[in-house]
Protein backbone atom coordinates (compact mmCIF):
# COMPACT_ATOMS: atom_id res chain seq x y z
CA UNK A 1 0.00 0.00 0.00
CA UNK A 2 1.09 3.41 -1.04
CA UNK A 3 1.72 5.40 2.20
CA UNK A 4 2.36 9.64 2.14
CA UNK A 5 5.48 9.12 3.98
CA UNK A 6 7.04 7.71 0.76
CA UNK A 7 8.64 10.26 -1.77
CA UNK A 8 6.67 10.96 -4.74
CA UNK A 9 4.93 7.74 -6.65
CA UNK A 10 7.19 6.39 -9.61
CA UNK A 11 10.63 6.89 -9.10
CA UNK A 12 13.27 5.76 -7.00
CA UNK A 13 15.59 4.05 -9.19
CA UNK A 14 14.46 0.28 -8.32
CA UNK A 15 16.09 -1.48 -11.14
CA UNK A 16 19.42 -1.22 -12.07
CA UNK A 17 19.24 -0.36 -15.68
CA UNK A 18 22.11 -2.09 -16.68
CA UNK A 19 23.47 0.62 -19.24
CA UNK A 20 26.68 -1.26 -20.05
CA UNK A 21 25.22 -4.69 -20.74
CA UNK A 22 21.73 -3.74 -22.57
CA UNK A 23 23.59 -2.68 -25.61
CA UNK A 24 24.76 -6.42 -26.06
CA UNK A 25 21.94 -8.20 -27.98
CA UNK A 26 23.61 -11.81 -27.14
CA UNK A 27 23.24 -10.66 -23.34
CA UNK A 28 19.53 -9.62 -23.86
CA UNK A 29 19.01 -13.01 -26.00
CA UNK A 30 20.46 -14.44 -22.98
CA UNK A 31 18.14 -12.64 -20.22
CA UNK A 32 15.28 -13.91 -22.16
CA UNK A 33 16.06 -17.30 -22.48
CA UNK A 34 16.51 -17.11 -18.64
CA UNK A 35 14.10 -18.91 -16.39
CA UNK A 36 14.42 -16.09 -13.72
CA UNK A 37 13.24 -13.23 -16.38
CA UNK A 38 9.63 -11.85 -16.38
CA UNK A 39 7.85 -10.03 -18.50
CA UNK A 40 5.03 -6.94 -17.79
CA UNK A 41 2.31 -7.06 -20.82
CA UNK A 42 0.83 -3.67 -21.57
CA UNK A 43 -1.93 -3.02 -23.93
CA UNK A 44 -2.63 1.44 -25.12
CA UNK A 45 -0.41 2.00 -22.48
CA UNK A 46 -2.37 0.08 -19.51
CA UNK A 47 -0.99 -2.58 -17.71
CA UNK A 48 -2.71 -5.82 -17.60
CA UNK A 49 -3.86 -6.83 -14.51
CA UNK A 50 -5.10 -10.15 -12.76
CA UNK A 51 -8.75 -10.67 -11.37
CA UNK A 52 -7.34 -9.09 -8.07
CA UNK A 53 -5.75 -6.16 -9.95
CA UNK A 54 -2.47 -7.19 -9.61
CA UNK A 55 0.05 -6.40 -12.12
CA UNK A 56 0.85 -9.68 -14.58
CA UNK A 57 4.21 -11.04 -14.63
CA UNK A 58 4.68 -13.85 -16.94
CA UNK A 59 8.14 -15.60 -16.78
CA UNK A 60 10.09 -14.97 -20.17
CA UNK A 61 10.51 -18.89 -20.88
CA UNK A 62 6.72 -19.71 -20.44
CA UNK A 63 5.89 -16.81 -22.66
CA UNK A 64 6.81 -17.96 -25.96
CA UNK A 65 3.54 -17.47 -27.98
CA UNK A 66 2.94 -13.81 -26.47
CA UNK A 67 6.20 -12.86 -27.32
CA UNK A 68 5.90 -14.23 -30.89
CA UNK A 69 2.90 -12.19 -31.07
CA UNK A 70 4.41 -8.73 -30.16
CA UNK A 71 7.28 -6.51 -31.24
CA UNK A 72 10.85 -6.80 -29.43
CA UNK A 73 10.70 -6.86 -25.80
CA UNK A 74 12.11 -3.61 -23.98
CA UNK A 75 14.57 -4.41 -20.99
CA UNK A 76 14.00 -2.00 -17.87
CA UNK A 77 16.48 -3.52 -15.66
CA UNK A 78 17.65 -6.09 -13.35
CA UNK A 79 15.62 -6.66 -10.18
CA UNK A 80 18.16 -8.31 -7.70
CA UNK A 81 19.29 -9.92 -10.42
CA UNK A 82 16.33 -10.88 -12.11
CA UNK A 83 15.91 -9.15 -16.09
CA UNK A 84 12.80 -7.65 -16.54
CA UNK A 85 10.98 -6.64 -20.07
CA UNK A 86 8.08 -4.81 -20.94
CA UNK A 87 6.33 -6.30 -23.78
CA UNK A 88 3.47 -4.00 -25.94
CA UNK A 89 0.43 -5.78 -26.78
CA UNK A 90 -1.14 -2.95 -28.72
CA UNK A 91 -1.01 -4.39 -31.91
CA UNK A 92 -3.97 -6.84 -31.13
CA UNK A 93 -7.48 -6.05 -30.34
CA UNK A 94 -8.11 -5.94 -26.66
CA UNK A 95 -9.58 -9.35 -25.79
CA UNK A 96 -6.51 -11.20 -27.57
CA UNK A 97 -3.90 -9.09 -25.71
CA UNK A 98 -5.54 -10.11 -22.00
CA UNK A 99 -6.17 -13.80 -23.80
CA UNK A 100 -2.18 -13.71 -24.64
CA UNK A 101 -1.14 -12.32 -21.04
CA UNK A 102 -3.91 -14.66 -19.15
CA UNK A 103 -5.04 -11.43 -18.07
CA UNK A 104 -8.23 -9.89 -16.67
CA UNK A 105 -8.38 -6.26 -17.02
CA UNK A 106 -6.01 -3.37 -18.94
CA UNK A 107 -6.02 -0.54 -16.56
CA UNK A 108 -4.31 2.86 -16.18
CA UNK A 109 -1.35 2.68 -13.50
CA UNK A 110 -2.39 5.59 -11.71
CA UNK A 111 -5.83 3.58 -11.08
CA UNK A 112 -4.20 1.12 -9.11
CA UNK A 113 -1.29 3.16 -7.63
CA UNK A 114 -2.75 2.68 -4.01
CA UNK A 115 -2.91 -0.86 -3.87
CA UNK A 116 0.95 -0.89 -5.39
CA UNK A 117 4.24 -1.20 -3.63
CA UNK A 118 6.56 1.88 -4.49
CA UNK A 119 8.76 -0.25 -6.23
CA UNK A 120 5.99 -1.80 -8.48
CA UNK A 121 4.72 1.21 -8.92
CA UNK A 122 7.63 2.51 -10.26
CA UNK A 123 8.64 -0.16 -12.82
CA UNK A 124 4.78 -0.13 -14.39
CA UNK A 125 5.15 3.30 -14.64
CA UNK A 126 8.16 3.21 -16.15
CA UNK A 127 7.32 -0.02 -18.46
CA UNK A 128 4.16 2.27 -19.83
CA UNK A 129 6.33 5.53 -20.45
CA UNK A 130 8.94 3.19 -22.21
CA UNK A 131 6.44 1.18 -24.65
CA UNK A 132 4.53 4.57 -25.18
CA UNK A 133 7.48 5.83 -26.78
CA UNK A 134 8.02 2.98 -29.08
CA UNK A 135 5.06 3.21 -30.04
CA UNK A 136 5.55 6.73 -31.57
CA UNK A 137 8.45 6.51 -32.60
CA UNK A 138 8.23 3.54 -35.46
CA UNK A 139 9.36 6.20 -37.87
CA UNK A 140 12.37 8.67 -38.05
CA UNK A 141 11.23 12.30 -37.42
CA UNK A 142 14.43 13.51 -40.03
CA UNK A 143 13.45 10.75 -43.00
CA UNK A 144 10.41 8.94 -42.29
CA UNK A 145 12.09 5.84 -42.68
CA UNK A 146 11.59 3.13 -40.47
CA UNK A 147 13.08 2.76 -37.01
CA UNK A 148 15.05 -0.16 -35.29
CA UNK A 149 15.35 -1.41 -31.73
CA UNK A 150 18.88 -1.13 -30.28
CA UNK A 151 20.16 -1.50 -26.93
CA UNK A 152 17.38 -3.35 -25.22
CA UNK A 153 14.94 -1.06 -26.33
CA UNK A 154 16.65 2.43 -25.18
CA UNK A 155 17.27 3.49 -28.54
CA UNK A 156 15.81 3.45 -32.09
CA UNK A 157 17.91 4.06 -35.34
CA UNK A 158 17.06 4.88 -38.43
CA UNK A 159 16.95 2.36 -41.30
CA UNK A 160 17.40 5.46 -44.10
CA UNK A 161 20.10 4.07 -46.49
CA UNK A 162 21.17 8.18 -45.99
CA UNK A 163 20.53 8.95 -42.49
CA UNK A 164 20.86 6.83 -39.70
CA UNK A 165 19.65 8.62 -37.06
CA UNK A 166 19.71 7.62 -33.16
CA UNK A 167 16.72 8.35 -31.90
CA UNK A 168 16.49 8.07 -27.21
CA UNK A 169 13.27 8.26 -25.14
CA UNK A 170 12.28 11.37 -24.59
CA UNK A 171 11.37 13.38 -21.63
CA UNK A 172 9.22 16.42 -21.25
CA UNK A 173 9.88 18.48 -18.19
CA UNK A 174 7.16 20.24 -16.42
CA UNK A 175 7.07 22.80 -13.53
CA UNK A 176 4.97 22.85 -10.13
CA UNK A 177 5.21 25.10 -7.94
CA UNK A 178 3.95 25.96 -4.43
CA UNK A 179 3.67 30.05 -4.04
CA UNK A 180 4.21 31.20 -0.86
CA UNK A 181 3.28 35.01 -0.04
CA UNK A 182 5.62 37.51 1.91
CA UNK A 183 5.32 37.82 5.04
CA UNK A 184 3.33 37.13 8.14
CA UNK A 185 0.77 35.26 7.92
CA UNK A 186 2.00 32.50 5.89
CA UNK A 187 -0.25 31.57 3.03
CA UNK A 188 0.24 30.08 -0.03
CA UNK A 189 -1.39 30.50 -3.34
CA UNK A 190 -3.79 27.31 -4.74
CA UNK A 191 -5.94 27.60 -7.81
CA UNK A 192 -8.68 26.06 -9.52
CA UNK A 193 -7.96 24.98 -13.50
CA UNK A 194 -10.56 24.71 -15.46
CA UNK A 195 -11.85 21.05 -15.76
CA UNK A 196 -11.48 21.28 -12.24
CA UNK A 197 -14.40 19.76 -9.75
CA UNK A 198 -15.77 22.94 -7.90
CA UNK A 199 -13.69 22.94 -4.19
CA UNK A 200 -10.82 21.23 -5.62
CA UNK A 201 -7.54 23.18 -5.37
CA UNK A 202 -3.75 22.84 -6.30
CA UNK A 203 -0.58 24.16 -7.07
CA UNK A 204 0.38 25.82 -10.08
CA UNK A 205 2.28 23.79 -13.15
CA UNK A 206 3.33 23.99 -16.58
CA UNK A 207 5.80 22.64 -19.50
CA UNK A 208 9.26 24.04 -19.60
CA UNK A 209 9.53 25.35 -23.14
CA UNK A 210 12.60 25.18 -25.16
CA UNK A 211 15.42 28.00 -24.33
CA UNK A 212 13.82 28.62 -20.79
CA UNK A 213 16.12 27.07 -17.36
CA UNK A 214 13.26 25.93 -14.89
CA UNK A 215 13.94 28.72 -13.07
CA UNK A 216 12.65 31.07 -15.88
CA UNK A 217 9.55 28.63 -16.89
CA UNK A 218 8.54 29.29 -12.80
CA UNK A 219 8.72 32.63 -13.37
CA UNK A 220 7.03 32.83 -16.83
CA UNK A 221 4.24 30.32 -15.78
CA UNK A 222 3.54 32.57 -12.40
CA UNK A 223 3.53 35.83 -14.88
CA UNK A 224 1.27 34.25 -17.02
CA UNK A 225 -1.10 31.87 -15.46
CA UNK A 226 -1.53 33.92 -12.08
CA UNK A 227 0.13 37.49 -12.34
CA UNK A 228 2.39 36.86 -10.05
CA UNK A 229 5.69 38.52 -9.29
CA UNK A 230 8.46 35.99 -7.75
CA UNK A 231 10.94 37.34 -5.18
CA UNK A 232 12.77 33.82 -4.55
CA UNK A 233 12.58 30.58 -6.02
CA UNK A 234 13.67 27.43 -4.11
CA UNK A 235 13.72 23.17 -5.72
CA UNK A 236 12.00 21.27 -4.01
CA UNK A 237 12.07 17.63 -5.82
CA UNK A 238 11.31 16.26 -8.58
CA UNK A 239 9.11 13.46 -9.82
CA UNK A 240 8.72 11.03 -12.86
CA UNK A 241 5.34 11.42 -14.50
CA UNK A 242 5.72 8.52 -17.60
CA UNK A 243 1.82 9.81 -18.29
CA UNK A 244 3.69 9.46 -20.91
CA UNK A 245 6.65 11.29 -21.13
CA UNK A 246 7.05 13.69 -17.89
CA UNK A 247 9.16 14.54 -15.54
CA UNK A 248 7.80 16.96 -12.97
CA UNK A 249 10.52 19.82 -11.41
CA UNK A 250 9.08 21.01 -7.94
CA UNK A 251 9.88 24.53 -6.32
CA UNK A 252 8.60 26.59 -3.78
CA UNK A 253 8.39 30.68 -4.64
CA UNK A 254 7.49 33.57 -2.83
CA UNK A 255 5.55 36.04 -4.55
CA UNK A 256 6.86 39.88 -4.77
CA UNK A 257 3.52 40.70 -3.01
CA UNK A 258 0.17 39.40 -2.32
CA UNK A 259 -2.31 41.04 -5.73
CA UNK A 260 -2.77 38.07 -7.87
CA UNK A 261 -4.79 37.37 -11.39
CA UNK A 262 -5.71 34.48 -12.92
CA UNK A 263 -5.80 34.10 -16.35
CA UNK A 264 -9.21 32.85 -16.92
CA UNK A 265 -8.29 30.29 -19.40
CA UNK A 266 -5.83 27.19 -17.52
CA UNK A 267 -7.06 28.76 -14.14
CA UNK A 268 -10.18 29.92 -13.33
CA UNK A 269 -9.69 30.96 -9.94
CA UNK A 270 -7.12 31.39 -7.14
CA UNK A 271 -6.87 31.79 -3.75
CA UNK A 272 -4.56 32.38 -0.66
CA UNK A 273 -4.77 29.37 1.97
CA UNK A 274 -3.52 29.35 5.45
CA UNK A 275 -2.10 26.59 6.99
CA UNK A 276 -5.17 26.63 9.15
CA UNK A 277 -7.25 27.03 6.35
CA UNK A 278 -5.38 23.59 4.72
CA UNK A 279 -5.65 21.61 8.11
CA UNK A 280 -9.06 22.05 8.24
CA UNK A 281 -9.96 21.03 4.91
CA UNK A 282 -8.11 17.82 5.28
CA UNK A 283 -10.13 17.31 8.59
CA UNK A 284 -12.95 17.85 6.54
CA UNK A 285 -11.98 14.74 4.35
CA UNK A 286 -10.68 17.09 1.71
CA UNK A 287 -7.37 15.59 0.49
CA UNK A 288 -4.31 17.49 -0.24
CA UNK A 289 -4.04 16.16 -3.82
CA UNK A 290 -3.69 12.96 -5.82
CA UNK A 291 -2.16 10.31 -3.41
CA UNK A 292 0.65 9.55 -6.37
CA UNK A 293 1.35 13.36 -7.19
CA UNK A 294 4.40 15.43 -6.17
CA UNK A 295 1.75 18.23 -5.53
CA UNK A 296 0.86 16.69 -2.48
CA UNK A 297 4.51 16.49 -0.77
CA UNK A 298 4.61 20.15 -1.79
CA UNK A 299 2.09 21.25 0.43
CA UNK A 300 2.87 18.47 2.94
CA UNK A 301 5.95 19.68 3.73
CA UNK A 302 4.48 23.54 3.32
CA UNK A 303 2.15 22.30 5.94
CA UNK A 304 4.91 21.12 8.43
CA UNK A 305 6.93 24.10 8.03
CA UNK A 306 9.55 22.05 6.36
CA UNK A 307 11.06 23.10 3.02
ZN1 LIG B 1 16.03 8.87 -40.76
Amino acid sequence: MRTDEQGPAYGGGWLDRAAALRADPGWISARLADRESVLLPFWQDRCLVSAERAPVRLPTVDAAGLLAAVDEPVFLGLDAGRAVFAVDLSGHPEPAALRLAGAAEAVDVRAIVARLGAAEAAVQAYAKGMLHWHRGQRHCGGCGALTRVRDGGHTRSCTGPDCGRLHFPRIEPAVIMLVEAPGEPGRCLLARHRGAAEDSWSTLAGFVEIGESLEDAVRRELAEEAGVTVSRLAYQGSQAWPFPAGLMVGFRATAAGTEFEVDGDELVEARWFTRDDLRARVAAGRPLGRIDSIDRHLLGSWLDGRG
